[in-house]
């Protein structure tokens, strides 16, 4: 089997330095902008997105492309060739995202994973007091099995591969990613976004488009009303602490839709929204995939 290492800056430079042998007339640096691009785009990865944990990456696989897998994982491909990978808060420095050609050969490209500054505080407390109690743990395990049968599902939507919005604009008051280590003992990191208007009934819109995969219509202990949106290719949303859900189970929602109310139902000191996103096993960042609050 013939395996071809392609590092992209690489390959652009050699495929512009030989284009501008072969039309002398064109300086390399146009060259670089638009005819380099496209030559070389057909046979390796066009990606863009967040090469970063916590981040995640869109693109095009190279033609030919029977499959694809990342660090060996395989990754679902749409039949015009678009693809979705992402990276967990404790991702590696590097991944390699491979694809399979129809002939048996191999192209693969290696992707620098940059790491983040998680905030990580120091306190000097015992982390909390022993197991839970055996009737929390009756209330809370068929909490857990509706969860993770939530998560099973896999919708068909596109909500992955559009650009989102913020569900709702606020005071960030909590960052994903963000530990606290008790005396020694690391506790488990904060798994979502938390946004604060100021006020519980705050309308919150859902980022992009999905199928409602769970709407908890009694409060869970923890997450209280939750709702759990799927963007299909493996992605999916929780929102948490909501005030009221206005949308149920199997319900397919649009971007920008009115969705629910910010709340502080389940286990919350104050009303927010808490947003998490995963893809797959991997925790993503959702600051990644809205940006700066305008
Ligand atoms: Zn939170």
């Amino acid at each position: 089997m013939r395996v071809i290492r392609r590092p992209i800056s690489t390959l652009a430079v050699l495929a512009g330095a030989a284009l501008a042998l072969a039309a002398a007339y064109l300086s390399l640096a146009e060259l670089h902008g638009s005819r380099a691009a496209a030559a070389s785009q057909a046979q390796q990865f066009a990606i863009s997105g967040k090469l970063e944990q916590g981040g995640w990456i869109r693109g095009h696989v190279p033609d030919g492309t029977v499959s694809v897998s990342l660090d060996g994982q395989q990754i679902d491909v749409t039949r015009d060739g678009r693809f979705f990978a992402a990276f967990d808060r404790d991702a590696g420095a590097s991944a390699t995202l491979a694809a399979r050609m129809a002939d048996g050969s191999m192209v693969s490209q290696s992707l620098a994973i940059a790491a983040r500054g998680w905030n990580i505080e120091h306190v000097n407390l015992a982390r909390h007091n022993g197991a839970p109690s055996e009737a929390f743990m009756a209330r809370r395990r068929p909490e857990l099995a509706q969860i993770n049968a939530a998560r099973a599902v896999h919708a068909d939507s596109d909500g992955w591969n559009q650009d989102w919005i913020w569900p709702v604009k606020g005071r960030i008051s909590g960052r994903f990613g963000s530990q606290r280590i008790y005396k020694g003992v690391p506790g488990s990191y904060h798994s979502g976004l938390d946004i604060a208007t100021g006020e519980s009934g705050t309308p919150f819109v859902a980022p992009a488009d999905g199928v409602v995969v769970l709407a908890a219509e009694a409060p869970f202990t923890l997450e209280g009303h939750l709702l759990i949106i799927d963007h299909g290719n493996g992605l999916n949303s929780a929102f948490l602490h909501a005030s009221k859900l206005v949308v149920k189970v199997g319900d397919v929602v649009h971007q920008g839709q009115y969705i629910g109310n910010i709340g502080m139902t389940g286990s919350a000191t104050g009303p927010h929204l808490h947003w998490s996103i995963k893809w797959r096993d991997a925790r993503l960042d959702p600051l990644l995939f809205v940006g700066p609050m305008q």
